[in-house]
């Protein structure tokens, strides 16, 4: 479910920064708890690969799809 305030901003894709897990809000489960992430590890983007060239320039430290909502892009 995307969310429209920020820091999400109605996008699509949603970067960990803490963790590098990336989620695909349009396919969000329950399990991604993404209410529990905070807000200042939150980055926001159009595509998974901005979110992972993000996650890479930060040096985040497994950048990686999420298991639950981009399990083709998930690495463990
Ligand atoms: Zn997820």
């Amino acid at each position: 479910m995307r969310r429209h305030e920020p820091p999400f901003n109605g996008k699509r894709f949603l970067l960990n920064q803490n963790t590098g897990e990336i989620h695909d809000l349009d396919n969000e489960t329950d399990s991604c708890h993404i209410d529990k992430i905070e807000k200042e590890h939150i980055h926001m983007d159009d595509s998974y690969m901005n979110c992972l060239i993000r996650a890479k320039a930060n040096n985040c430290p497994n950048p990686n799809g999420c298991f639950y909502c981009l399990p083709t892009k998930d690495k463990g």
